[in-house]
């Protein structure tokens, strides 16, 4: 039994088998091989390439399936590298010329060819060198045995994942049925790899050092997504109490959620909205079983993400529709695309960035780029018609960017009405609050939007100084510092003054011990990932807003974020039952 300490970032406990994703970790294999073994080596290369060949068929029909014959292209145009006489030729002869093992011909003779395209005039074949090397690692996968790239989409058993990381690209493709939990050597709470976790219900633990990298595949894991340790190989009376504690936690998550369809409103009858963060179309559904009243925040670069073109405005119209469709009146937030930093898209050209979340993303990158931006803004107009859809910009830091973004979108609604095409001409406009200047400029911007929402994922990361993700500078990263609560004071109170609504979309606002403070200083909108709605729906409706005011004025008279976390817990409120 071996225990690793990490943060806790998603709750539940989980139970199961490893899978070590080792996608990023260097294949160690031999190079050259005896003169009498190259007629072997030889026909593992031939199984290898056949192999290979039905994995991207049956990502192919999936991806059709799921995302459309244009995002799955991509994958035929794999196998046809495949099929390619001269690499396959080349390969061959590394073989029987220089005694190459089939993972170094099919390592050195791809790489060969991928130098060849890489060095063409034509944009378009240059940019396939990435595809043969993809295909080329697949295939060295295979021959070593190791896990694939796609190994996360195809998995057959339930599993907890083992990883130094998880990039969006990772997430979006994998099987979420057959995940049991994660956990990741690096990360922070407000990762990428935790939001999505959070997101899903999954227990989850990042930030567990390297040395979480040990574990093997198949070994026993437990990950206590609440208490942030994993334990491999635990011994039978462990595994019988966290196999306890879990049926526990899914009686209590059984008993909210049957409450959770009650409005969110404190004791006394102040209404707040309580609504979800998604990050696709598919679990707008499984927000509202959970209670939630709308949602408040649709991450679309998950849109983006996993193809290697841009999605046309019908696939986002398609898709926006379908969220709206099963929302119903219901409201929908649709941030627009916050690319950038940690999200990398394959088809847009982000250059060398030195400090890739000070750079250009979001909506710098979108005001830069009308071809991105403004057929978003139509789909997301085209789907506002007859449904009840907000926009809102990410990632602002001046006020000019706001003018400059409502230019935009006045632009494509006057297109739009010039084509006659339907849409609402009152769409209301907010931004996200998650840089520094926008919060301390919010009286300044409240006149020009109709709603804030606070991105505390962010604003807290660039108020501290300290990268979200990063485990290293994990506790600097405080929701409770005295700066934070004084910037959302600072712009709720800007936003009232002006009679602007304001919400919250980052993750402090599914924190229970966070939730009374932010009432009692006025918050309108909590939005968080739909696995939280029913216990902040019901913390909500312990409290009157008078306490809440009162609990909100003694934290903030607080020095430090210790003693702000003390102050909350003192209060014992995050069990308060109704
Ligand atoms: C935030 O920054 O708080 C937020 C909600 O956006 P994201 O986590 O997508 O950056
Ligand atoms: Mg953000």
């Amino acid at each position: 039994m071996r225990e690793f300490r990490g943060i806790a970032a998603s709750d539940g406990i989980a139970l199961g088998p490893a899978f070590v994703y080792s996608f990023q970790e260097k294949q160690q294999y031999r190079r050259v091989c005896a003169a009498e073994e190259t007629a072997n080596e030889l026909a593992r290369m031939e199984r290898a390439l056949s192999v290979a060949h039905e994995q991207l068929q049956r990502i192919y029909e999936k991806a059709s399936a799921e995302a459309g014959e244009g995002t799955a292209a991509i994958f035929l145009a794999h196998q046809e590298f495949l099929e390619d006489p001269s690499l396959l030729e080349e390969a061959q002869k590394l073989i029987r010329e220089t005694c190459a093992t089939a993972e170094a011909a099919v390592t050195e003779g791809f790489e060969y060819y991928a130098g060849q395209l890489e060095a063409m005039e034509d944009d378009y074949l240059r940019e396939r060198a990435g595809d043969l090397r993809d295909v080329s690692r697949r295939v060295l996968q295979i021959l070593t045995g190791t896990q694939d790239v796609d190994s996360l989409a195809n998995l057959t058993q339930p599993v907890i994942v083992v990883a130094r990381d998880l990039t969006p690209s990772d997430t979006a493709q994998m099987d979420k049925k057959m995940v049991r939990g994660f956990c990741t050597a690096a990360g922070g709470f407000t990762s990428h790899t935790a939001i999505i976790a959070r997101i899903l219900g999954i227990p989850a633990v990042v930030g567990a050092g390297e040395s979480l990298l040990e574990i093997t595949a198949g070994t026993q894991l437990i990950v206590d997504g609440r208490g942030g340790q994993v334990i491999a190989a635990p011994d039978e009376t462990t595994a019988e109490r966290f196999a306890s504690l879990r049926r526990s936690h899914d009686e209590e998550q059984n008993r909210l959620k049957a409450l959770a369809t009650r409005p969110g409103q404190t004791r006394d009858g102040r209404r707040v909205q309580v609504v979800a963060n998604i990050a696709d179309a598919s679990s707008a559904e499984a927000a509202l079983d959970l209670g939630a009243e709308g949602v408040g925040l649709y991450r679309t670069e998950y849109l983006y993400l996993n193809r290697q073109s841009v999605p046309t405005e019908a696939e986002q119209y398609r898709d926006y529709n379908a969220v709206t469709n099963v929302l119903g009146d219901r409201p929908l937030l649709i941030r627009t695309l916050d690319i950038g930093g940690d999200k990398q898209l394959p088809y847009v050209d982000f250059g060398h960035e030195l400090n890739p979340f000070l750079g250009w993303r979001a909506i710098r990158l979108c005001l830069d780029s009308p071809q991105l931006f403004e057929p978003q803004l139509r789909a997301i107009l085209r789907a506002s018609a007859e449904r009840n859809v907000q926009i809102m910009f990410p990632m602002i830091a001046t006020l000019a960017e706001v003018r400059r973004a409502k230019e935009v979108l006045k632009k494509v609604q006057r297109q739009l009405a010039d084509e006659h095409v339907a849409f609402d001409a009152g769409t209301p406009i907010g931004i996200m609050v998650e840089i520094p200047s926008a919060a301390l400029a919010a009286d300044l911007i409240a006149p020009e939007v109709d709603f804030f929402s606070i991105g505390t994922n962010d604003l807290i990361q660039y108020t501290l100084a300290c990268d979200r993700g990063n485990e290293k500078v994990a506790h600097l990263y405080d929701p409770l510092h005295p700066a934070i609560l004084r910037l959302i004071k600072g712009v709720i109170d800007a936003a009232h003054r002006a009679g602007k609504w304001v919400g919250m979309c980052g993750e402090m606002a599914g924190d229970p011990e966070a939730i009374p403070l932010l009432l009692g200083l006025g918050l309108d909108e909590f939005s968080m990932n739909a696995p939280a709605i029913p216990a902040a729906k019901e913390l909500i409706r312990s409290l009157t807003f008078e306490q809440a005011q009162q609990i909100s004025i003694e934290a903030l008279a607080k020095p430090s974020a210790e003693e702000i976390r003390g102050y909350l817990r003192s209060l014992g409120l995050a069990n308060q039952r109704t």
